[in-house]
């Protein structure tokens, strides 16, 4: 008999009720009680979802993040939180966001607000866990309360319950090291000290009579040096003899060199994560030890299609014969990465529907291969059916299939990329003919989204206002952005982006091949959440996108109006994709689309052109050995967008993070005229990448952190600038805030923009 089980359950509910529980509590219109109220009664409506697994997950719900839960389990909070003396709870908030609900540190008369803790991706997806802080003097220590209760709950709800923990490796492999305690060799000297916490919290889970315990270690599938693989060996011999069962978790890639480690050390079963490694689930079986289960993940926990049962019956039926009941079958993941319902969505289209699976969804699909698996696939010979006649549909439907898109996609050759001449000869072009003074300034692209802009769009959505009157609304938007421009003495222009919702969503929308659902909802960090749209046919553009909003610009103002694009590879990026073709051909297809809109914004006579491509970095795999694959699909897929045009055609892009120094050269090999990029919260430190290369087009590096509300004084900037121009020629610097500026508002930008306009002015006079 296969045994079924799930890695963990989306936590933020079907509704999204943690999240408008958590905003409540931290506005300080609920109290706590009603927010630890709200997660049980989560916690218990996911358990009964999932009561038809033979084991379901306890411990993956969060208030915040799993990996902060574990950091408050292991007792590892940063120094600058200890000491409170207020509820554990509040505590936990302040490491998440700075500070706690509303009154709490008051109440608790403490401390005000502290540095939030640093976030980042977890692995290659686009939840954000808060990042472990050790310093030398960190030590660990025990509060297992937390799992206690949620196991007490489980079990007074009849749960067959497995504990889901963070293993040791991973966690101080996820963690970072602070105050000059610097290495990653740093950090492993912190296991000795580690491991006798979680064999304490083992030996809890003892005494609860709990029987399996499910350790994640995804670092299993990444690069390790030697003293990290060796570290997993004695860390887990140190694991022997303790009375309860570990499966050592992996997932979101192949383990590679590491699968031999994975099935040498002492645990009692392994998971692998079939989707993407399916070839080792055989290996797997062969090396572990004839005690050891195998727990095969073989419905996709990321992505939101439905599984091909019947093809997966197939590889599986002969590896439930080998293994008998020491096979295991889960979804690849944590569904944390997907939705929760599909039933809710009742107004997406009912044929694309029928190709897609949400975490019930997907965990019917598990009860289904289990019960074909054990019992024989008459018994569920109707559910087969059914699956087969969804996915041949799905490959049949001319809404997936459009010929001409494939096509031209055939039609792609090396030409497609390539500007008509080098950046020196289309910069002379260019300066010719748009007359910039040294130092331009410009901006991101968007101008604050004000509650007016939100109400005249949900108002449209919701059919209160007509087209007529919401275009009118959008064009006093982008007039008034305009004006507010020209006063400041700006030198290239924006419309202002006031009619898009999303940068992905609004070019989705209007794209061929995507839908969208309503209540999508996949937590990113904390209470957001994002809602990706998905991408299921082949991309075409019926019609142009953006191109009357930048016309109606371009016609108030004799300055440059910047037409506004977001890059086909962000696109793809944040999107659920299609999983009946490589990544790289659906980036294709809207790096073709998105091309279309280029020429046609330059056919109307817009000079400067901006494609960003803000999630490029995001899109990384996991290995450093499939970097340069990735990169290359990547770039050209932005140069097939960006390069159709003329040597006159000033291309902008823009990338939203701070560490590229390792992938500099393929930015470079965009061959973008300008790049404008976040670098002012680190001071310029990210200019370093420019000292080993020799960057060779325009740059402007952010000067003015958006993030935050305080306004950067014109000495400061002009400050950034000139430790700009020790690394880059003064001739090829830009002068730009951060990053795009709709979550700001109009009395912060205003005064800020006129320090930076002023700050180029100084730039300028100096140059002269
Ligand atoms: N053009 C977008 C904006 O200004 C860019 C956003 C981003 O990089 N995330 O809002
Ligand atoms: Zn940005």
């Amino acid at each position: 008999m296969v045994t079924t089980h799930n890695l963990g359950f989306p936590r933020i509910g079907a509704q999204r009720e943690l999240k408008f529980g958590l905003e409540r509590y931290w506005k300080g219109e609920s109290s706590r009680d009603e927010l630890k109220a709200l997660g049980k009664q989560l916690r218990a409506r996911h358990w009964n979802d999932q009561r038809e697994l033979d084991l379901a997950p306890v411990g993956d719900f969060a208030f915040y993040d799993q990996v902060l839960d574990m950091s408050f389990t292991l007792g590892n909070l940063p120094a600058r939180v200890r000491g409170f003396h207020g509820d554990k709870l509040d505590n936990y908030f302040r490491v998440a966001r700075g500070r706690s609900a509303q009154g709490a540190e008051e109440r608790a008369a403490c401390c005000g607000g502290v540095a939030a803790g640093e976030m980042t991706k977890w692995f290659d997806t686009n939840y954000h866990y808060i990042v472990p802080e050790f310093t030398a003097e960190t030590t660990f220590n025990l509060d297992p309360s937390g799992f206690l209760e949620q196991l007490r709950e489980a079990r007074e709800q009849g749960v067959r319950a497995k504990p889901v923990i963070i293993g040791p490796i991973t966690y101080l492999w996820l963690g970072k090291a602070k105050d000059g305690f610097g290495t990653l060799a740093d950090k492993l000297a912190l296991l000795p000290r580690l491991m006798p916490v979680y064999r304490a919290l083992l030996d809890y889970f003892k005494v609860m009579d709990v029987e399996w315990v499910q350790i994640d270690e995804p670092v299993l599938v990444t690069e390790l040096d030697p003293a990290w693989r060796d570290a997993f060996v004695s860390a887990y011999q140190g694991f022997e003899e303790r009375g309860v069962k570990l499966l050592l978790t992996t997932y979101f890639g192949q383990l590679k060199e590491n699968l031999e480690l994975a099935c040498s050390l002492p645990v009692d079963g392994l998971h692998i994560d079939a989707i993407n490694a399916r070839d080792e689930v055989a290996l797997a079986a062969q090396r572990l030890p004839a005690h050891s289960v195998l727990s095969v993940g073989a419905i996709n926990g990321r992505n939101i299609w439905k599984t091909d049962l019947n093809a997966a019956l197939e590889w599986l039926a002969p590896l439930a014969r080998q293994l008998g009941d020491r096979l295991w079958l889960a979804p690849s993941c944590s569904l944390l990465h997907v939705p929760v319902d599909l039933a809710s969505e009742d107004k997406l289209d009912p044929e694309i529907r029928s190709w897609l699976a949400f975490a019930l969804q997907k965990l019917d699909e598990l009860r289904v291969l289990a019960v074909a698996l054990n019992g024989g696939r008459e018994k569920v010979a109707h559910e087969l059916a059914a699956n087969a006649a969804a996915l041949a549909a799905r490959r049949n439907s001319p809404r997936v299939n459009n010929p001409a898109v494939k096509a031209a996609l055939a039609r792609i050759d090396a030409k497609l990329g390539k500007r008509q001449h080098a950046y020196a000869e289309r910069a002379r072009k260019q300066a010719a003919l748009l007359q910039l003074p040294a130092y331009p300034t410009t901006t991101i692209g968007s101008f604050p989204q004000t509650p007016e802009i939100r109400h005249a769009r949900s108002q449209f959505r919701s059919g209160a206002l007509d087209q007529a009157a919401y275009q009118d609304a959008m064009r006093k938007e982008i007039e008034r952005s305009v004006r507010e421009q020209e006063a400041l003495g700006l030198d290239v222009l924006v419309h202002g982006e006031a009619e898009r919702n999303d940068m992905v969503e609004y070019f989705g929308e209007q794209l061929d091949g995507y839908a969208f659902s309503r209540f999508g909802w996949v937590q990113s960090y904390g209470s957001r959440c994002v809602k990706p749209p998905v991408l299921f046919g082949d991309i075409s553009r019926p019609r142009a996108m953006t191109l009357e909003w930048i016309s109606y610009a371009q016609s108030l103002t004799n300055k440059p109006m910047k037409g506004m694009l977001t890059g086909p590879v962000t696109i793809l990026n944040w999107s659920f994709v299609r999983d009946d073709q490589p990544r790289v051909v659906s980036c294709y297809q809207l790096a073709l689309a998105i091309r279309e809109e280029v020429l046609d914004l330059e056919k109307a006579g817009v000079q400067v052109v901006q494609i960003d491509e803000a999630a490029l970095r995001e899109g990384l795999p996991l290995r450093r050995a499939q970097w340069g694959e990735y990169l290359r699909w990547a770039v050209e897929s932005f140069r097939i967008a960006a390069n159709g045009v003329q040597d006159e055609t000033q291309i902008h892009t823009h990338m939203c993070y701070s560490e590229f120094n390792d992938i500099i050269a393929s930015i470079a090999d965009m061959d973008a005229d300008v790049i404008t990029i976040e670098t002012s919260r680190s001071d310029m430190e990210l200019l370093e990448a420019f000292d080993n290369f020799n960057y060779p087009n325009e740059i402007g590096p952010g000067v003015y952190d958006i993030h935050s509300p305080n306004i950067p004084t014109q000495q400061h900037i002009v400050q950034l600038m000139q430790k700009a121009a020790e690394r880059i020629p003064a001739q090829r610097l830009w002068v730009n805030p951060d990053c795009g500026l709709k979550t700001r508002q109009w009395a912060e930008v205003i005064p800020a923009l006129s320090n930076m306009v002023a700050a180029a002015k100084t730039l300028r006079s100096q140059v002269q």
